[in-house]
């Protein structure tokens, strides 16, 4: 059961990572990030980062004897440990893409609710006016990155107008992401 949980974690991850260079749509270099997430024997080997055309995520790298190499391949080499990967997805967060795309970022929100309609609680009235009617409202995690409906646990939603991901327990706030991943798309 562990192993299938770690291997779970590695495919989480990885697709994480995957949305953020698909965001970003280009070639990483790894000196823009604040720190380098590999570990020490390797990261000077490691240079940029990418997706091929099957979108597998690629090291570019100055090994002696390859110039690139499989994420995957580096995870199970052990060349980045789990904290590694998840600092690696909280720095690419910070990567401004091509076209000034902006990272998906929640930026949070404290003291402010949604109403709704008088009559019918479900009829939400976001603090930018959007309404279910006009530009509705869609199920999405606490990055505010949208999920598929449907799911047992689901109570956040994100206004398809202004961004702010709201509650559905008791209509709070909880922040806004102008630029969520779309885990449907
Ligand atoms: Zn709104």
């Amino acid at each position: 059961m562990l192993k299938a949980g770690l291997l779970d974690f590695v495919e989480e991850i990885i697709y994480s990572l995957t949305c953020e260079l698909q965001r970003i749509s280009r070639r990483v270099e790894i000196a823009e990030l604040k720190f380098h997430p590999f570990n020490d024997q390797v990261s000077i080997y490691i240079d940029a980062m990418r997706l091929d055309e099957n979108a597998e995520i690629i090291l570019d790298t100055s090994f002696t004897d390859t110039t690139e190499k499989l994420l995957r391949i580096c995870i199970s080499d052990l060349e980045i440990d789990f904290f590694g990967l998840l600092d690696l997805l909280e720095l690419l967060k910070g990567v401004e893409g091509k076209n000034g795309v902006l990272p998906s970022i929640l930026q949070p929100v404290t003291g402010e609710y949604i109403t709704h309609e008088q009559q019918d609680r479900e009829l939400w009235v976001c603090v930018c006016g959007n309404m279910p009617n006009y530009n509705g409202f869609y199920a999405c995690d606490e990055d505010g990155d949208l999920i598929e409906p449907g799911n047992d646990g689901e109570y956040l939603y994100r206004c398809n107008y202004c961004g702010r991901v709201i509650n559905d327990r008791n209509l709070q706030v909880i922040g806004i992401n102008l630029n969520p991943n779309n885990e449907e798309g």
